[in-house]
């Protein structure tokens, strides 16, 4: 890669006179060995396997295989079409569609991780929502995934992309700031602009402990993806607007990686701490192991008939 930091990237783009979009597409196929088209053709059926999931979580009632979640995509949608919402149609269907991509990975369908399953819904709510909105064509937003994808790349090798490794901060605030950088350069923002967003969306998620109730990605991910959609058209209008991130956007990325290796190991994933220790939390850990061990035992039995009529 020509580039390992924002601040890199921003500069390639002015010395080449690219956008983002096309240093990471010439870089990425220089690095993999594969031709630019052979690595559009993939990141163009990783937007289909994104607009898949929207289209299926959008539509379902369906709960997640632990019965925590699943449906809030479709009353979202349905709400935010009504007069009295408080946010206008478009970003509630940004926010719908990041919680109905999330609710699919909930139930093991198909998703793409950006930059983890667990963060996956914020980028094809912002992108999927955009393209209806502004009539975009598919390829424009396949590069808009290959300019989220140079901003992922610089976070990944400068912090983290895991909760695991630096809380949700790393997961939704990583996934926030690629929607927004590339949204700014969907809406034909320049580099500069599209860092600044990056700066600007991951300011905003510092400090976020992962925190999983029964280590599932569940509660409270899926609404995390959803507020995430919404505060990436936030950082993408503010970039756009002219506001700057006034402490560059490279140095908020060494914070993120200063604040989540100081985060203690219970906000890291373990479930050991934040909301999956409340008593609520609590209750639905014992709960579903309860209902786990019923069922091994409801298997057991079954399995134990089965025998005896043979
Ligand atoms: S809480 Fe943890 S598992 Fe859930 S989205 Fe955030 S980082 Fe991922």
């Amino acid at each position: 890669m020509r580039f390992r930091t924002l601040k890199e990237l921003a500069q390639v783009c002015v010395n080449e006179g690219k956008p983002i979009y096309r240093i990471m597409l010439e870089d990425q196929a220089k690095e993999s060995g594969r031709t630019p088209e052979q690595e559009w053709d993939k990141m163009k059926s990783y937007y289909g396997i994104m607009k898949e999931a929207v289209m299926k979580g959008i539509s379902s009632d369906k709960t997640s295989r632990s019965g925590l979640t699943g449906g809030d995509a479709k009353r979202v949608f349905e709400y935010t079409r009504k007069e009295d919402s408080s946010l206008e149609p478009f970003t509630g269907m940004a926010m719908a569609y990041a919680l109905a991509v999330s609710e699919v990975n909930a139930s093991m369908g198909r998703i793409v991780a950006t930059p983890t399953a667990g963060s996956c819904g914020v980028i094809p709510g912002v992108f999927v929502s955009s393209q209806e909105r502004f009539g975009w064509t598919d390829d424009h937003m396949v590069e808009g995934l290959f300019c989220a994808g140079a901003i992922g790349y610089v976070i990944a090798n400068n912090s983290f992309i895991s909760g695991a490794e630096g809380g949700c901060q790393a997961e939704i605030g990583s996934a926030i700031g690629m929607a927004a950088g590339a949204l700014v350069e969907l809406k034909g923002g320049t580099p500069a602009q599209a860092v600044h967003a990056v700066g600007l969306a991951l300011k905003n998620t510092l400090g976020l402990i992962c925190d999983p109730v029964g280590g599932l990605v569940e509660i409270p991910c899926i609404v995390r993806n959803g507020f995430g959609a919404v505060n990436a058209l936030a950082a993408a209008d503010m970039a756009l607007a002219g506001v700057q991130s006034a402490i560059p956007s490279d140095e908020v990325i060494q914070v993120m990686l200063e604040v989540g290796s100081a985060m203690p190991d219970i906000h890291r994933e373990t479930a050991r701490g934040g909301l999956a220790q409340t008593p609520t939390g609590k209750q639905i850990i014992k709960q579903l192991a309860q209902d786990k061990k019923k069922s091994r035992s409801e298997r057991k039995e079954k399995e134990n008939d089965d025998e005896s009529h043979k």
